[in-house]
């Protein structure tokens, strides 16, 4: 096998990592960052854009810029562009496919396989959609793991010391934690707890509604009505608050934000640190919930933790900060990359699963993890119950089996119902699946019995299967929640994907091809008219003919449909242009 790259596939931002010479390295983007922005845009051009660059006109061109896609993971959304429809998937397909990309040109490696991290509480649906946009990007995905897991796995190379530690991961989109027993090499998670709709962008949002009201007290404007100033807003938000992890004030200076007749009006605003304390108190409050029941699960006391780790850019806020220390009575550990250290984790645990034996330091053991289901798994019966096969925080992976009976003598079908959440009533948990098994018979104790197993495999993803004891007939399910793509639908994505990077590298030079051509049909226009430069009529004519030919080209360019044809008609006229008219030009 060869390298295996560990992918931190963020809401905001995402992060690639190898294991090299036996540690772990961040891998650089192209424009040298060590995170690379969350962001999909497609240019007017019909260019598809990719991290930094799509982040960075996001702002003029929003109808066509997809952002924090992880948040739909798992769902039923999809967006329409060119008339192409696009899932979740597909959109994340496109960021691992960059970072795939740049971890080839780092490596120097075609790169295969990879881990990818998600959060601990994603259900099986929007795992499997992860796992689903790996394969699409072209990536062979050798396991899902937790978040807080992967952060803790970098951790443990260099601190292999027994101990419980807890994982408080607050990143742009989500909220996890997780307490982790580490000792003699071996790192298990007792218990997770999170939020799926709780992180950094609840932030920006506070920030961007503030400075909206402001701006409506001053200049009585509503400027949510006018999409690119929002973007302005929503990007000075974001601005200002990683500002204020530093410094107490943070100016907010929006010039010609809005036009009212013919007079520009500006945003000119002071946050202060206290200000937007107040605006974000309650979100940041609404992690302890989480942080109690994890702590409440793993049957241990905040006392008896002997570190905690912050994962995750939004950690960086001191009021998180003083909120982990308060809650927790510890100082959190900052000697940890908030930013990189999923990603790294997710890379040692790469390495490892390609047979390169990680040592934890310190002990000379093997590392050796363990995962946990976040939630608990179970079907309906009876009554409208929900009966648990598999509890909450097991280790996984794991099967369970349990007899069932069918609640009439005379019943010939039976449908399972696959539930995922805690509560006793099937109604208030979550429908993750559900089948029929047909044809069963009544047992020798009258009634039919059947068996139901649930299989959680390593990377999280489960399998239910139900067997009628008495005729044997079984039927199973790999939990299909609507939004999951079926292998067929995977393949034809991951066909497209391959065919539109094809695609992509062609419009790019093509696009190139149209600059050249366009500058050199400007420069031509005025030396062919020019009688004192070119005196022979003849002369002046061929090259007026060869030019009309090459507008042609030039009229007819369109890069979003653009054929190899086309291209090789733009660049032949244009090599004849550039020959007639190359006597003529300066240089
Ligand atoms: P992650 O998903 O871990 O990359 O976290 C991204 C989130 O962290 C985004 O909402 C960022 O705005 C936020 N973030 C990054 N740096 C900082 C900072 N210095 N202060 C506050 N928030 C930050």
């Amino acid at each position: 096998m060869g390298k295996v790259i560990g992918i931190d596939l963020g809401t905001t931002n995402s992060c690639v990592a190898v294991v090299e010479n036996n540690e772990p390295v961040i891998i650089p983007s192209e424009t040298g960052s060590r995170t690379t922005p969350s962001v999909v845009g497609f240019s007017k051009a019909g260019e598809r854009l990719v991290g930094e660059i799509a982040r960075r006109q996001a702002v003029t061109n929003p109808e066509r810029t997809i952002a924090s896609v992880k948040r739909h993971m798992g769902t039923e959304w999809t967006t329409r562009i060119d008339g192409e429809l696009y899932k979740p998937q597909t959109i994340s397909a496109m960021i691992l496919a960059k970072l795939k990309k740049e971890a080839e040109n780092f490596t120097g490696e075609t790169i295969h396989d990879a881990v990818i991290t998600v959060p601990a509480y994603f259900n099986d649906a929007q795992r499997q959609a992860t796992k689903d946009a790996g394969r699409i990007a072209g990536l062979n995905v050798l396991r899902i793991i937790n978040e807080p897991t992967s952060a803790a796995l970098a951790y443990g190379l260099d601190h292999a010391d027994p101990q419980k530690i807890m994982v408080y991961d607050l990143g742009g989109g989500t909220f996890d934690v997780s307490i982790i027993e580490i000792s003699d090499g071996v790192i298990e998670v007792l218990s997770t707890c999170g939020d799926n709709h709780l992180g950094g962008d609840d932030f920006d949002q506070r920030i961007t509604d503030w400075i909206v009201k402001e701006f409506q007290r001053e200049n009585r404007i509503d400027l949510r009505r006018d999409f690119a100033a929002m973007q302005r807003v929503r990007e000075a938000a974001e601005a200002a608050k990683k500002e204020l992890s530093s410094t107490e004030t943070a100016s907010i200076n929006l010039p010609y934000i809005t036009m009212v007749g013919s007079t520009p009006l500006h945003v000119q605003l002071t946050l202060t640190r206290s200000v937007f304390t107040s605006l974000v108190s309650d979100l940041i409050e609404r992690t302890e919930g989480p942080v109690r029941t994890a702590l409440a699960d793993a049957g241990i006391s905040a006392s008896q933790l002997g570190l905690v780790l912050l994962v995750g850019g939004s950690t960086r806020i001191p009021a998180v900060q003083q909120k982990v220390s308060a809650l927790t009575g510890k100082e959190p550990s900052r000697n940890i990359n908030p930013d990189e250290c999923v990603a790294m984790g997710a890379a040692i645990l790469g390495s490892t699963l390609a047979g390169n034996a990680l040592m934890a330091k310190g002990t000379g053991q093997d590392l050796i993890l363990f995962d946990v289901t976040p939630m608990s798994l179970s079907i309906e019966t009876v009554g409208g119950v929900a009966t648990p096969l598999i509890n909450k925080n097991s280790t996984i992976p794991t099967r369970y089996t349990k007899t069932f009976y069918a609640a009439s003598p005379m019943q010939k079908v039976v449908e399972i119902r696959v539930l995922q959440g805690d509560r006793p009533m099937a109604r208030d948990n979550k429908m993750i699946g559900k089948f029929r098994l047909s044809g069963i018979k009544r047992s020798a104790s009258g009634l039919p019995q059947i068996d139901v197993t649930f299989d959680i495999d390593a990377n999280g993803i489960l399998t239910v299967s139900a067997q009628d004891q008495m005729t044997g007939k079984f039927q199973s399910i790999t939990i299909t929640a609507n939004d999951r793509m079926s292998d067929a639908e995977v393949e034809k994505a991951r066909q497209e994907a391959q065919m539109y990077a094809q695609q992509d590298d062609m419009r790019r030079s093509a696009l190139e091809l149209y600059s050249q051509a366009n500058a050199l049909a400007a420069r031509v226009t005025t030396v062919a008219a020019d009688k004192n430069k070119i005196p022979d009529k003849s002369q002046r004519k061929l090259l007026q003919r060869s030019l009309k030919d090459l507008s042609h080209h030039l009229k007819r360019f369109n890069a979003a449909k653009i054929t190899q044809e086309q291209i090789n008609d733009l660049q032949e006229a244009k090599d004849r242009l550039e020959q007639e008219a190359a006597p003529y030009l300066d240089a």
